[in-house]
């Protein structure tokens, strides 16, 4: 049912300055799939997302429907279709839950496009965003900062869908939440892929949950692929649980 090759990562080196993380990545993501990155501290899964954002530069080739996402900015990136939900989150404390969204969605549509149009369509999305979060409706004139911890990972996910990605990249949803709660929005995750097919590609350290929601799964370590397949095939072998997940 999905197509494949939407996202396709060839050869992909990228690190900070002299240090080198990724020693070259090769893996695809078919559209409207969940795609889960794991491994253990320091593998690189964070830097993949960068790499794939436009936060770090890289040799090889990260292609989105054939366009070229290597050597863009973040904003070129975003503007692509590209989705970034970093790890700690980054919403404005001060700022409503509303106002955080309604920043989201000037990203997309730009500081000088304030007509009617674009306002009705914002309105949209909030409704659309607020579907699937009902906790961030009943909290929307609340101060960001206010909220628990998951409903603030939820405002993130939130401003991150206010642009209307074709593909969401969330980093550690789960850190720092308790079990319910992560699970509360692994759901929410799963249900917008479902609804929206959006392409969702998830870095935990949860392994057992993210497989959960995951259809195919990589496993990350020092910089280089060790692991790929279903994410059923993934969770069902036990010794690949217990070597590479920490679990058992
Ligand atoms: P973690 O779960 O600990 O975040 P990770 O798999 O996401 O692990 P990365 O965050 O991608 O790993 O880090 C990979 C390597 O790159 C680590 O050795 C880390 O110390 C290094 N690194 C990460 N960010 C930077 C940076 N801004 N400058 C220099 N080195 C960095």
């Amino acid at each position: 049912s999905t197509q494949p090759d939407f996202l396709t990562v060839s050869d992909l080196h990228a690190g900070y300055g002299q240090a080198r993380v990724l020693q070259g990545l090769d893996f695809s993501v078919a559209r409207g799939e969940v795609c889960a990155i794991l491994g253990p501290n320091g593998a690189g899964k964070t830097t993949t997302l960068r790499a794939l954002c436009g936060m770090v530069r890289g040799r090889g080739s990260i292609t989105l429907n054939g366009t070229q996402l290597l050597g863009r900015s973040p904003e070129q990136a975003a503007r692509a279709g590209v989705a970034h939900v970093p790890e700690g989150r980054g919403t404005f404390n001060e700022l409503t839950v509303e106002e955080n969204l309604r920043i989201g969605a000037h990203v997309r549509t730009g500081l000088g496009r304030r007509g009617r149009a674009a306002r009705a369509a914002v309105a949209a999305d909030l409704e659309r965003i607020y579907g699937h979060f009902p906790k961030l409706r009943q909290r929307s004139r609340q101060a960001a900062g206010s909220l628990s911890g998951g409903e603030q990972q939820m405002l993130a996910i939130g401003r991150a869908l206010m642009l209307r990605p074709s593909l969401l990249l969330l980093d550690e949803p789960s850190l720092g939440l308790a079990p319910l709660v992560t699970r509360e929005l692994f759901e929410i995750v799963r249900a917008v892929n479902e609804e929206e097919r959006t392409t969702v590609i998830v870095v935990e350290q949860n392994a057992q949950l993210a497989l959960d929601i995951a259809h195919r799964a990589h496993v990350l370590e020092a910089g280089r692929l060790v692991l790929s397949g279903p994410a059923r095939q993934i969770r069902e072998d036990g010794q690949v649980a217990e070597v590479y997940l920490g679990v058992s």
